[in-house]
């Protein structure tokens, strides 16, 4: 079995529906195919949710029937027979029968949920019925029913296995399952999500609960490169990466992947393929647990970041210091992603700043606290063992005209982290894919 999951560009055209389509039927192999929402639409079905929230039902109203435009093209050219034509068409007015509603109610979290998971909904019906029209054998597997979250918000992994197992049972001579990626169940039974970029995290869950043999991440780009292409123009696709690497790099900012994404596939060791839609021979990039070593594989950035330093006196020579400073953050549920200390001060950076404030509060008796906002964390993954000589020479070189906040390393083998502004990132970036790359 094997779980291949396509992103919203990777559907986001007709013409590259059915590229999907060509792709998943290259063998004979049974798979469950996991779907994005179309491109854009995450972000409208969000546009609609800020409406309603301001209570601007206009402007919700006008992004509803942009969107509903979007989708009747998009049937048109999908389908050719007028029978799948009507049935599409019966699908998409069902859910815009649904956004009509939402007008007419009053608005409220669950509800912004729900608007955010049609999305999904849509783009796997609408891809089964193109399937079926084809003559593809395939049927839809509905991932309400068995991808659930537990009360910390946390993807139930044993939950979704049970469930999933169930559900394979009943269509067990059905070779090709399409699936819904981001969107799951809360343990109060309503609707929510895995958060943006979610659908990784639902590929890799459900490889994970199926023990399936392969995860093919399928996007618009051909595997993990070597620096973000978004902001650097010199990059290139890395062959093979260990599942430590792959998790670094995602959780400190390479989109193509969820930042959660890598842990499922790694609890039992189920190789990742990222691989391209639009050029679907390319190798890509394998994510396994052995891996080709080298130095320095690849960086990442990470946005959004708020550093926090506590300076006092009372920490020279004192323990039990450093526990009560991460008490208050685990009291406000804040993870911490890069520490440093020295005898007499200690910084930390978090990502989240929603109780920021509080954090602040309570951390100022122990002693003066200093904020810094809009940083960004740079992270160059690779393998680096303590004997090794060199490297941190290197990216220091690279860096000598960009000031550093904070510096992290020897936490991880497998990570370098340094803060440093935001205003610097794209030169920071470019400066050690010079330097570390030759680029
Ligand atoms: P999908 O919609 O298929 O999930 P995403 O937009 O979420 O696709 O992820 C793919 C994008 O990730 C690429 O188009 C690229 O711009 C971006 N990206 C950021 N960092 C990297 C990286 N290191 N390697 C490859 N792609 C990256
Ligand atoms: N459609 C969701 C998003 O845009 C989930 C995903 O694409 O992975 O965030
Ligand atoms: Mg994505």
């Amino acid at each position: 079995m094997q779980v291949l999951k396509f992103g919203g560009t990777s559907v986001g055209r007709p013409d590259r529906m059915k590229s999907v389509a060509e792709i998943i039927t290259r063998n004979d192999e049974s798979k469950i195919v996991v779907l994005s929402a179309l491109s854009g639409t995450t972000n409208a079905l969000v546009g609609i949710g800020e409406s309603l929230a301001a209570d601007d039902k206009g402007s919700a109203k006008d992004k509803i029937d942009m969107l509903r435009t979007h989708y009747n093209g998009f049937i048109k050219e999908l389908l050719t027979t007028e029978d799948k034509q009507e049935e599409a068409q019966a699908i998409i007015e069902e859910h815009f029968e649904f956004f009509g509603i939402t007008l007419k109610i009053s608005f409220n979290e669950a509800l912004n949920r729900d608007i955010l998971a049609q999305g999904e909904l849509m783009s796997t019906k609408l891809f089964t019925l193109y399937l079926q029209e084809s003559g593809i054998n395939a049927a839809l597997l509905p991932a309400l029913e068995f991808m659930r979250t537990n009360e910390e918000e946390e993807p139930d992994l044993d939950l979704i296995a049970e469930r999933l197992k169930e559900k394979l049972k009943e269509y067990k001579d059905v070779p090709l399952l399409i699936t819904q990626g981001y969107i799951c169940k809360n343990y109060k039974g309503e609707i929510d999500n895995l958060h943006r970029g979610g659908s990784d995290y639902t590929a890799s869950l459900i490889g994970a609960a199926a023990r399936a043999d392969e995860i093919q991440i399928w996007t618009d780009i051909d595997g993990m490169h070597n620096n973000d292409p978004r902001v650097v123009d010199k990059t290139y696709p890395i062959a093979e990466l260990s599942f430590d690497e792959a998790a670094e790099l995602a959780y400190f900012g390479a989109k193509i992947l969820h930042p959660a994404s890598i842990w499922p596939a790694q609890k039992y060791g189920i190789p990742v393929k990222l691989l391209n839609t639009m050029q679907p021979d390319a190798k890509g990039t394998v994510i396994s647990k052995t891996t080709i070593s080298a130095d320095v594989k690849a960086l990442a950035a990470k946005d959004g970041i708020t550093a926090i330093k506590v300076k006092s006196t009372r920490m020279l020579l004192a323990y039990g210091f450093l526990r009560k400073i991460f008490e208050i953050f685990e009291k406000y549920r804040t993870p911490i992603d890069m520490i440093t200390t020295s005898e007499v001060a200690v910084s930390v950076t978090i990502d989240e700043d929603e109780n920021l404030e509080k954090i602040t509060d309570e951390l100022s008796q122990f002693g003066q606290v200093e904020i810094d906002k809009d940083q960004t964390i740079i992270c160059v993954v690779g393998n680096f063992v303590a004997e090794q000589k060199g490297i941190v020479n290197k990216i220091f070189e690279s860096l000598t005209d960009i000031p550093i906040r904070m510096i992290s390393y020897g936490g991880s083998r497998h990570n370098i982290s340094l803060l440093t502004d935001s205003a610097n990132k794209e030169r920071a970036l470019k400066r050690l894919n010079e330097h570390l790359f030759g680029l």
